[in-house]
């Protein structure tokens, strides 16, 4: 595997491009957006600058690992000749559905399709193409240049051979891969959601300070961050897409907090917006 294509530069997607590029892999970043690809080349650059900083990287490698990225609006540009593509776009079947059905006509037939969802069905998605052995999901956390895990979500008709070679693509990136077979929000995210989605319901039933109750879940059962900047870390649009889907699928329990709902509507949407449960300006 050479090439990797990532379809969508934001949080995600740009952790994603970063960790390729530093793993040595050509790596283009399409988006619709002109200017979030801006905001993700500068963050690229200001990743590897820090890198270079903290004596991680030396300058010469940061600039060869820069200088393999291709920032691009042209989905054809970014896909024809990508070994693998992994799509990180917005959390809505629709869209990720129109996106695999364009890549499948553009990539190369051995190519790998991967979604980073982190709650819904490969196999949804992987139906509408021609190669649904060749899809899966690739479920990467945030921050990507940090985090260590890569859920492999097979689909039904996920082959073994598309398994291998995502284990071996992820050992490149340096990360560790679970295999997990398909089921709404994964091992992880249904977990985590609940999770989030439960200290809200406290800061809403006035259980203690937003604070008080992320020191509480750190502390006291060993959390390396609490859950409501965890939600903000990720975006409360992107973590109420995730409930909505979880509790059509999954039922009741996973019914969004009224809190995150109206704080959505609130424009509210976490640290890429400057404000959520805690105030970043
Ligand atoms: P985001 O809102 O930060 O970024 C989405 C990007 O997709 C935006 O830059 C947008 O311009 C772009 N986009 C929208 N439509 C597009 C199209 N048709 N073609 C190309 N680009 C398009 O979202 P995110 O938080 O990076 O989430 C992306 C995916 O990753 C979601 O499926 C999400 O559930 C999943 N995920 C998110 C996290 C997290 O912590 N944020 C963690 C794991 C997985």
């Amino acid at each position: 595997m050479e090439i990797v294509s990532v379809i969508g530069s934001g949080t995600m997607g740009r952790g994603i491009a970063y960790t390729s590029a530093a793993a040595g892999f050509i790596t283009y970043v399409q988006d619709i957006s002109e200017s979030a690809l801006g905001t993700c080349r500068s963050y690229i650059e200001k990743q590897f600058n820090r890198a270079v900083e903290k004596g991680e990287l030396d300058r010469e490698t940061a600039d060869a690992a820069k200088n393999r990225i291709r920032y691009t609006t042209q989905l054809e540009e970014a896909a024809q000749d990508a070994d693998i593509v992994i799509e990180a776009v917005l959390e809505i079947m629709d869209l990720k559905i129109e996106i695999f059905k364009q890549l499948d006509k553009i990539v190369k037939p051995s190519a790998i399709l991967a979604t980073n969802t982190s709650t819904m069905s490969p196999t949804e998605i992987a139906a509408q193409t021609s190669r649904p052995e060749r899809c899966l999901a690739l479920h990467f956390f945030n921050p990507v240049p940090r985090m260590k895990l890569i859920e492999v979500v097979c689909g039904l008709e996920t082959s073994e051979e598309t398994i291998e070679r995502s284990f071996e693509f992820g050992k490149a990136l340096g990360k560790e891969c679970v295999k997990i077979n398909e089921f709404p929000g994964f091992a992880t995210s249904r977990m985590n959601c609940l999770i989030g989605n439960e200290a809200m319901n406290m800061v809403m039933e006035g259980v203690g300070t937003v604070e008080d109750i992320d020191k509480a879940i750190k502390l006291g059962l060993n959390h390396p961050m609490g859950p409501l900047e965890l939600a903000d870390l990720v975006g409360l649009d992107t973590r109420l897409r995730n409930m909505e889907y979880l509790h059509k699928t999954l039922g009741e329990k996973y019914r969004p907090c009224p809190i995150l709902v109206k704080y959505v509507k609130a424009g509210r949407l976490g640290k890429k917006s400057g404000k959520g449960f805690y105030n970043y300006n």
